[in-house]
């Protein structure tokens, strides 16, 4: 098939967001096919019955399209995906993602829709699904285990209230903000040299049954003076630091922990003014992946995050997004 070799080469390794603008959109739609059927090299396997040999034709919009031999159902590359029913072309969607990875920071959906001549609603929702793509990979993922360290930490993000000046403003303000729930404790569990993972909680007290499911036993828990651990004692062997006291004292800290938490606040500071509200545990999940694959070049953190795409299927968070909104 033409341009399947694209795969192999260095081009596609170190792939940049200067390769993805000179792609042509058959490049791009032969770099998702080579992802989403890698078992036969690019060629289409029909979703519904596993065909093997398909006509591909193109709609009068250009979208590639396959009709199986077998069973005659019609198919595209992102058919059943995480990217299903995309409107804009795919090499859109590869330059978004490309660029999403390539900027430490990231990029707002403002300036990657006016980059990439996309409504500022389909780059909003397409990098949101990026990180859906991301969250995808720690389903019923566990850290830790015997030898191991996690650190685990939370911090709270949203419900900012602007000082009142009067006392009574403020405490009230403070109530009716609790009220609503919009001030919210992500909390991550990240073993040392190993994987993240991030929950999102009212309290870090009702953390606990999401850290004692996701932690192994025989781990050794480390986690600040905050009384919301001590429950953990009874599960975990823990080491405890007062941060109050010493940066890192007998080999006790929690820099793994506060590195994510880091990176969670330049996201806030950057690009994502409001990463709180419902999709805190989507920049949180972004932010964790961020940081386990800190060490991965940039051409293969896309091809990760488009084959996670591929092997995701239709979005949750965004399924009928178009048309609920349209209603409302
Ligand atoms: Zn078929």
């Amino acid at each position: 098939m033409k341009g399947t070799h694209f795969l192999t080469t260095s081009r596609a390794k170190t792939l940049s967001l200067a390769t993805v603008f000179r792609m042509s959109d058959e490049e791009a739609e032969t770099y998702f096919q080579g992802l989403r059927w890698a078992d036969t090299d690019g060629a289409p396997a029909c979703p519904a019955c596993g065909g093997l040999d398909a006509y591909s034709f193109r709609r009068p919009t250009g979208a590639l399209q396959f009709q199986c031999k077998a069973c005659k159902k019609q198919f595209s590359i992102t058919s059943g995906t995480l990217f299903a029913a995309h409107k804009a072309p795919l090499r859109a969607y590869l330059a978004c993602i490309a660029v999403a990875m390539n900027e430490v920071k990231g990029k707002s959906a403002l300036a990657l829709s006016r980059d990439l001549g996309m409504s500022y609603k389909a780059v909003w929702v397409l990098l949101h699904k990026v990180r859906e793509a991301m969250a995808a990979e720690m389903k019923g993922r566990m850290v830790g285990g015997e030898g191991q360290v996690v650190e685990t930490d939370g911090a709270y993000f949203g419900g900012h209230v602007r000082p009142a000046n009067l006392r009574k403003d403020r405490v009230d303000r403070r109530f009716r903000k609790n009220q609503n729930g919009k001030r919210k404790v992500v909390v991550i569990v990240r073993e040392r040299g190993g994987e993240t993972l991030p929950g999102v909680f009212r309290s870090e007290a009702q953390a606990l049954g999401f850290i004692k499911a996701r932690v192994r036993k025989d781990t050794l828990v480390q986690a600040d003076e905050a009384t919301s651990w001590d429950a953990l004692h009874a599960r975990f062997e823990m080491k405890r630091i007062n941060h109050q006291e010493a940066y890192s004292f007998d080999g006790a800290c929690t820099n793994w922990a506060e590195s994510f938490f880091a990176r969670m606040r330049r996201g806030e500071m950057g690009h994502n003014h409001h990463v709180a509200g419902p999709y805190l545990l989507r920049y949180a999940q972004e932010a964790a992946w961020r940081e386990d694959n800190r060490r991965v070049d940039n051409g293969s953190q896309v091809r990760r995050v488009a084959t996670l795409a591929l092997a995701s299927g239709p979005s949750v968070d965004f399924c009928g997004y178009y048309q609920r909104h349209r209603q409302a």
